[in-house]
């Protein structure tokens, strides 16, 4: 007999974008003729840049060729994309990261997931995990599939797991726990909020971590965004944080990699963690062990392409992706303001986080704009309990689209809601 994981049984079966889908299939098959516009969920529209296609293409020319052609590549990814890295996205900001504390992956959504892969499970070591609220849902699911927490309340909390809200008061900034937690995940600029950590924040936290010995899994898969020069790109911009924080990063939305797959992890070796007897154990060489077991690498032709992501034309031709989604999400934003709504985020993240009208919640928000606009959004509390009252609309879609959802929406009447 074959036992399963039941822990998957505690997940919550009405996941967000399955009910997004389910609500827009009904409307569009009621409503043929209306051209609906999706502006929920993160992916990214604008095509590859062209220096990671001349790249790519290559790449290609390469593998057809029997004296060039590449076979496995190393598991932690190849050196000069792991130095390209390392010279641009750390040394560059002042930070030292060394190229190979730099593993290549075919995403951070897989290695946040992954990471959990070399910590204890929470029933036999009594690891603490804390997330923000409203919050990435895989950073929860994969804890609850891994067997960290108990089952759901009816809110769809998850028994063991702690909450950081992240609220207007707070300005979408969690505070630190009120506890001592192992384990904290940290996203900035922040996926659904918009929301940034400014230099003083991520050093609390880190004196948090030091102080508690716990870890930092900071995600900054939007780093690209940050427009305001004061914001800190990576948490090893803070001092003391190679002691206590790995960081996630993607080519998925800065150079539109979300269909190419390539991101990267950073483990300092001076990070540790503990066994069962209370010895430090280095957890760079647990994720070298990991990935060397469990991953082939990311392909030769992928990372040829993301390489190119550091070359003069191709931070170039990415810096212009990146201002034409922040356009998306000030067009965005300075439209629902002027309609009264109260508007976050889309500033230094290409995330709009808008209050919904008086006496509606999100899922009534949802449904309104898609009956009256033809727009779909995602509800705030598909993120989490502190996420309800509020909508996420994302900035990344054509140009067009953006200004017909935007034109359609300014029809409606948002000064109050339905309830
Ligand atoms: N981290 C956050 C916060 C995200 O919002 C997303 C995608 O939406 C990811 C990670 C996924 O990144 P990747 O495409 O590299 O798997």
């Amino acid at each position: 007999m074959a036992h399963i994981n039941h822990h998957y049984l505690k997940l919550q079966a009405g996941y967000l974008f399955p009910e997004i889908a389910r609500r827009v299939s009904v409307f569009s098959r009621e409503h043929p003729d209306a051209r609906v516009i999706r502006m929920g969920i993160g992916d990214v529209t604008e095509p590859l840049p062209p220096a990671v296609i001349e790249a790519m293409r290559c790449a290609v020319d390469e593998m057809a060729r029997g004296d060039t052609f590449k076979g496995y590549g190393p598991e932690q990814g190849y050196p000069w994309l792991r130095e390209a890295i390392a010279e641009h996205d750390y040394a560059a900001r002042g930070c030292r990261v060394d190229a190979d504390e730099i593993f290549i992956s075919d995403g951070s959504k897989c290695d946040t997931g992954n990471i959990l892969d070399i910590l204890a499970p929470t029933t036999t070591s009594g690891n603490v995990i804390a997330v923000q609220d409203p919050v990435y849902p895989v950073y929860v699911d994969t804890n609850v599939m891994a067997g960290n927490t108990g089952p759901a309340d009816e809110r769809g909390e998850y028994a063991g797991l702690v909450y950081l809200r992240a609220d207007r008061d707070n300005g979408f900034v969690a505070p630190l726990p009120d506890r001592p937690v192992d384990v904290v995940y940290l996203c900035f600029p922040n996926n659904p909020t918009g929301a940034v950590a400014d230099r003083d924040t991520l050093a609390r936290w880190v004196e948090y971590a030091r102080e508690h010995d716990a870890l930092i899994l900071f995600d900054a898969a939007y780093e690209a965004f940050i427009t305001d020069p004061t914001i800190p790109h990576s948490i090893y911009e803070i001092d003391g944080a190679r002691e206590v924080a790995i960081e996630f990063r993607s080519f998925s939305k800065n150079a539109g990699f979300t269909g190419t797959r390539c991101a990267f992890t950073v483990v300092p070796r001076e990070l540790t963690g503990t066994t069962p007897d209370g010895e430090q154990v280095d957890l760079h060489r647990l994720w070298l062990r990991r990935q060397t077991t469990r991953f082939n690498g990311v392909s030769y032709i992928v990372q040829r392409g993301a390489e190119a992501v550091y070359s003069a034309d191709g931070r170039e031709q990415t810096a212009g992706l990146i201002r034409f989604y922040l356009e998306n999400a000030r067009l965005i934003r300075e439209a629902l303001s002027e309609q009264g709504l109260e508007v976050y985020g889309g500033v230094n993240a290409p995330y709009v986080w808008v209050r919904t009208p008086e006496g509606e919640d999100s899922w009534g928000f949802f449904d309104r704009l898609l009956d009256e606009a033809h727009v779909v959004g995602t509800p705030g509390s598909g993120f989490g309990r502190a996420g309800e009252g509020y909508f996420r609309l994302s900035a990344f879609n054509s140009r067009a689209n953006v200004e017909e959802a935007l034109k359609r929406i300014g029809r409606m009447n948002l000064a109050v809601g339905r309830a």
